[in-house]
């Protein structure tokens, strides 16, 4: 199970008593976590930091433990930040600062020098704050009594935030040929992203999946086809198309697991070797929490990916879409997203039927597709651009929605959301952050996810939602006074 890491800062100046109360006191604050939070992380205390020495032990511990997700800190009493300085150059995962305290309740009529002393995380936690902001280095704080259900809340959005980033520096990913021809936002520094982000961007040839796909035996086409028909209606006659996907994902399983994948991307403008798009297979591996991008789009299909993996345990559905059409009635505005086939099956609010029908692009066979409508609810949709000299994430509030009419002559999956505060704000804002329109939309995680997500990778974050106003829209459209 998931560790996470619970170091609490003091320092010797205030007698053995007062240091085995603190040990106490974190000791009990470690069991009540493991009560709140025992289902998907477990909390482990680590010494009390009295000096630098203890610091640097703990740090290293919590950077070279492989179960760790990140750590969590507290001064109990003041604790001299130069203390910290050393063991905090050794840490290497995601830090939350907790600014608590034993105590919820000031104890008027009994409080001493005593119990001042032992009692000082308003004093403690600000030292500390302090050499975190002058190392710069990236954390979360948390303020409010640790057993606030509203704190507990937070500490365990960190935990989801946490193994996503932990998830995301062993992250692998898969490129089947290269970015789509002449497009540029799905483009970016794979050297700067391995280096921020963890993830190991490698070029594959398709032909290294044909291979296998032509090991796949028909007895493994029989299975993937049972797990198809146990999940989904099969709406077309043509199996034998249906099959050819199915061998598509059987050979993606294989090379995915061979290698340690957990994401890929491929591009229509090379499929040597395929006879259709890879629909149905992409779609299905995407339920399974696979990262996918199009068009050679290697950073969404990573960011989808790391977002699946902070999503686990929620409600509601994360994947990969992009923004193709609107209907722009005026104050009614809506979106209609989907893609030419790899729209997740995540998204479905209807029993996805399995469908063959014409592809309008790629020159290859008719492809295997799910067909479905989409969710509804709040959500939110977010994108990574290159910036040239930093990635930048958009995060935009958004409202799934009903689509409105059938869509009979639709050929694939797809949903609807309307733009905040309205269309014409939350659009142009998306356009003048250089927004992409391939994205990952999720009814799962919220703004604050993704900006404690951004805050701990170091990454520029630019919301919008119902707070952004015309006013955010002209510092947007300079970029020179960003
Ligand atoms: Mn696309």
């Amino acid at each position: 199970m998931d560790k996470l890491y619970f170091v609490v800062g003091s320092q010797d100046l205030y007698g053995d008593e007062c240091l085995s109360q603190v040990a106490k006191d974190a000791a009990d604050m470690t069991a009540f976590f493991n009560s709140k939070l025992g289902s998907k992380v477990r909390v482990e205390l680590l010494p009390t930091v009295v000096n630098s020495e203890t610091c640097i032990a703990d740090l290293r511990r919590v950077s070279c433990d492989d179960e760790c997700i990140g750590v969590m800190t507290w001064m109990h009493t003041f604790s001299p930040a130069k203390m910290w300085i050393k063991g905090l150059q050794e840490l290497r995962k995601p830090l939350l600062h907790l600014h608590t305290q034993a105590n919820e309740k000031l104890p008027y009529d009994t409080i001493d020098m005593d119990f001042m002393n032992l009692n000082q995380a308003a004093h403690g936690d600000r030292e500390y704050g302090f050499i975190l902001a002058r190392m710069r280095i990236p954390h979360q704080v948390v303020a409010g009594f640790y057993q606030h259900d509203n704190v507990i809340a937070q500490i365990s959005q960190f935990v989801d935030v946490a193994r996503a980033i932990n998830f995301s520096k062993h992250l692998k990913v898969a490129s089947f040929g290269n970015n789509m021809r002449e497009v540029a936002v799905t483009d970016g520094d794979r050297v700067e992203s391995q280096i921020r982000y963890g993830w190991e961007c490698n070029y594959f040839a398709i032909g290294d999946l044909v291979k296998i796909m032509n090991t796949v035996t028909e007895a493994e086409i029989d299975a993937k086809m049972d797990e198809y028909t146990s999940k989904y209606t099969m709406k077309t006659t043509n199996v034998a198309a249906v099959r050819e996907q199915a061998k598509y994902e059987v050979a993606l399983d294989k090379f995915l697991a061979e290698n340690g994948i957990g994401a890929f991307a491929d591009t229509f403008q090379d499929l040597y070797g395929l006879k259709q798009l890879p629909g149905l297979a992409c779609q299905n591996l995407m339920g399974k929490g696979i990262g996918f991008g199009p068009e050679g789009d290697y950073k969404t299909s990573a960011l989808s990916a790391v977002l699946m993996k902070m999503a686990e345990g929620r409600e509601g559905a994360t994947g990969f879409i992009e923004d193709y059409t609107y209907d722009l009635t005026a104050g009614q505005e809506l979106e209609l997203a989907s893609h030419m086939l790899e729209v997740p099956v995540t998204f479905a609010a209807t029993k996805p039927e399995i469908d063959v029908l014409p592809l309008g692009i790629g020159g290859k066979e008719d492809p295997a597709r799910l067909i479905f409508d989409g969710v509804e609810g709040d959500g939110i949709q977010v994108t990574m651009v290159d910036m040239g000299d930093h990635f930048r994430i958009i995060c935009a509030d958004i409202e799934l929605v009903k689509q409105p009419k059938p869509m009979p002559k639709l050929p694939v999956a797809r949903i609807m959301y309307r733009h905040k505060p309205n269309f014409a704000v939350g659009t142009a804002a998306w356009c003048y952050a250089g927004g992409a329109h391939h994205s990952v939309v999720s009814t799962a995680l919220t703004r604050k996810d993704i900006a404690m997500f951004a805050k701990l990778t170091g990454t520029e974050l630019i919301v919008i939602g119902d707070d952004t106003t015309e006013a955010d829209l002209e510092k947007l459209a300079v970029p020179c006074c960003r």
